[in-house]
């Protein structure tokens, strides 16, 4: 029997995923999923590991680029305000999978708990935050975590423990396949104080990066002790254009969609980055965005 049917609540098949990512290009997921509680995620995960159902998590669709093919199998998104919710306890936040990030950075300055702030200004969700070790100069989301729960492949939720938990850049030991939500563990300080942190790095990041355009933030990871933004910029590729996809002005580790371009475009010019990046420098760079 179709997964529809089953999940006539929550799945829709062919569903665009253009509008679900900051790129707005590629087509459609085989099936969407938006379920309403855990027991209910469990289910249709259960389900599609008995159909041999691919399985993708999208959180904010903020580091993500879906080829035009679209995406066999089912996406499921953690829309329900139930995935969602925030709480303070002593020094700790624990916050839901499907949490924006930014609303745990204004929940966590608010109440004058200090370490999140750094991270203002960085798109999308906890989970995708978490899985992909998200930060910036300032640091990195993974060192203020200490727990996670998980759920498996297999619906089982599980708890990580701090002991258990590794990041470095851009990575995460959170491997499992979707994140329900995490606890983090700040330190005290004065609510005004941080509000005037967070302002000063927003700023900082507003003025050195394209926000206003659709784009995936860093399309490359920087190798160790170099910045792939600078080596772009070196190789002259500032303003390259292929189809309408373009290497920002601003940032030249951004690449910005035009309307009308598609995911085709980005990946012709992904891939002339790189070729003109390893000839000149002899660096092969590696993407920090995801491919689906
Ligand atoms: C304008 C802009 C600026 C950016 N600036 C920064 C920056 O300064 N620093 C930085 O690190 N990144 C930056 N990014 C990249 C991006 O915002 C981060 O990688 C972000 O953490 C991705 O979160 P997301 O919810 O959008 O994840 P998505 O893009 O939806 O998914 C990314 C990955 O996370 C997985 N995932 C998402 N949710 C879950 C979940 N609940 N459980 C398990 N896996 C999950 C997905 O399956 C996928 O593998 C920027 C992006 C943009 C567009």
């Amino acid at each position: 029997m179709p997964l529809q049917d089953d999940f006539e609540a929550i799945v829709r098949p062919d569903e665009p995923l253009a509008p679900h990512t900051w790129l707005h290009v590629g087509g459609p997921a085989e099936y969407f999923a938006e379920p309403r509680s855990p027991d209910e995620l469990a289910a249709l995960v259960r389900r599609c590991r008995d159909d041999e159902l691919p399985v993708r998590i999208l959180g904010g669709g903020s580091n993500i680029l879906v080829r035009d093919e679209g995406v066999p199998g089912v996406v499921i998104r953690l829309a329900d305000p139930g995935f969602a919710d925030i709480e303070r306890l002593g020094r700790r936040l624990t916050a839901g999978g499907g949490a924006k990030l930014g609303h745990l950075i204004s929940t966590a300055v608010r109440e004058g708990l200090a370490g999140l702030e750094a991270l203002v200004g960085i798109p999308g969700t906890i989970g995708g935050a978490l899985h992909g070790n998200a930060g910036s100069r300032g640091g990195d989301v993974g060192q203020w975590a200490s727990r996670a729960t998980v759920m498996t492949a297999a619906g089982e939720v599980v708890e990580r423990a701090r002991d258990e938990l590794v990041f470095a850049y851009r990575q995460s030991s959170l491997d499992e396949l979707v994140i329900l939500s995490a606890e983090f563990e700040l330190d005290e300080e004065d609510p005004d104080e941080l509000t005037k942190r967070m302002q000063k790095q927003w700023i900082v990041k507003k003025a050195s990066q394209p926000l206003g355009h659709q784009s995936a933030g860093c399309i490359f990871k920087s190798p160790s002790g170099l910045n792939a933004g600078v080596l772009i910029d070196q190789a002259g590729l500032k303003g390259t254009r292929v189809g309408g996809a373009e290497v920002s002005d601003r940032h030249a580790n951004f690449i910005i969609a035009e309307p009308g371009a598609t995911s085709h475009d980005v990946l012709r010019l992904i891939d002339l980055v790189r070729s003109r990046v390893a000839d000149r420098s002899g660096v092969e760079l590696e993407l920090e965005i995801e491919v689906w």
